[in-house]
């Protein structure tokens, strides 16, 4: 018994190579075609929500409320322990100057 090139084995491993080829092809594209339902699946679930959801009462559905830490400001009047007779302005951390910061209740979406 002599094996010859292109003989059964040959076939049946390019076989096997042509499936693997097309199972993972397959698998690749059921995957992305999943990932792209799932994401338009999720949106449409958001869009959904938003349309049922209370709008967050804190922040009125704006997604954002006043800055706490400088009340609207943009700056905050921080005086050293040192020397409290000397206060110095600075760029509020919090809101880095933009008065409102993130609404926490809602966490920025507006509605609940
Ligand atoms: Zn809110
Ligand atoms: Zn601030």
């Amino acid at each position: 018994m002599v094996n010859r090139p292109g003989g059964p084995v040959g076939g049946a491993l390019r076989l096997v190579t042509t499936a693997g080829a097309v199972i993972g092809g397959g698998f690749l594209a059921v995957s992305f075609v999943s990932s792209a339902f799932l994401g338009a699946f999720r949106s449409w679930a958001e869009a959904n929500r938003k349309k049922t959801a209370r709008s967050c009462r804190i922040c009125k559905g704006r997604g954002f409320t006043k800055c706490r830490l400088c009340k609207g400001n943009s700056v905050i009047h921080w005086s050293p322990l040192l020397d409290p007779v000397v206060k110095k302005p600075c760029l509020c951390p919090t809101c880095d100057g933009n008065k409102v910061q993130r609404c926490l209740n809602c966490v920025g979406k507006g509605y609940v």
